[in-house]
């Protein structure tokens, strides 16, 4: 095994938050409010949104978009970290992108098989299986000017939840922290804003 293997071949990208997810209960124990981090990528010609989920007004996410000079048919790829409705509720917003999750590529009426584990989707994007809260989830890593950017729903929030309440393989969760800590500088987590990881983020 090759030290820092999982770092993606170039740092030539720019990362931006479109919104800042979060999840609480509500007044009633059937009612909960949940929205995604929604992270976006520039590298090269790439144009990447991450998770587009649930946000209460997808004005949330437009506007943050263009805000950055961007328009939703300028978006080339859309990564979801698993298939939870939370992180892909909005993804019709891209219509001219490519659709990337842990075992296929979608555009159009096009499904092409193939593993998210190790796959470029640009010099400086790779993704990397890491599966633990679903069977299905992927961390994204992302070479930067400034380290390596992971956005991951290994953890919902910097602080945990320690032991993820809905995970379906703890083990594999946190084996695959300890993998993501390895290389990750910032980490961009599926409900909370971006944290630098240190000695208290759970492993
Ligand atoms: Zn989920
Ligand atoms: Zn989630």
């Amino acid at each position: 095994m090759v030290e820092n293997a999982d770092r993606p071949d170039s740092s030539s990208a720019e990362v931006h938050i479109l919104f800042n997810g979060y999840a609480r209960d509500g007044d009633t124990p059937t009612i909960s409010y949940v929205a995604s981090t929604i992270g976006f990528i520039r590298d090269g010609n790439a144009r990447v949104i991450i998770d587009p989920g649930m946000v209460p007004s997808t004005v949330s996410i437009l506007e943050s978009l263009a805000a950055l000079g961007e328009v939703p048919t300028n978006i080339t790829d859309v990564v979801f970290s698993h298939h939870h409705p939370d992180h892909t509720l909005n993804a019709a917003l891209f219509p001219n992108a490519r659709f990337h999750d842990y075992w296929a590529i979608y555009k159009g009426d096009t499904w092409e098989s193939r593993e998210a584990e190790g796959f470029h989707l640009s010099p400086s994007i790779l993704l990397i299986a890491t599966p633990g809260h679903t069977p299905q989830d992927i961390t994204t890593l992302v070479g930067t000017h400034e380290g390596t950017v992971a956005f991951t729903h290994l953890w919902w929030f910097a602080e945990g939840p320690a032991e993820d309440p809905l995970a379906d393989d703890l083990d594999a969760l946190h084996a695959n922290r300890i993998r993501v800590l390895q290389v990750a500088s910032l980490i961009v987590p599926g409900h909370g804003a971006p944290f630098t990881p240190d000695e208290t983020t759970p492993r």
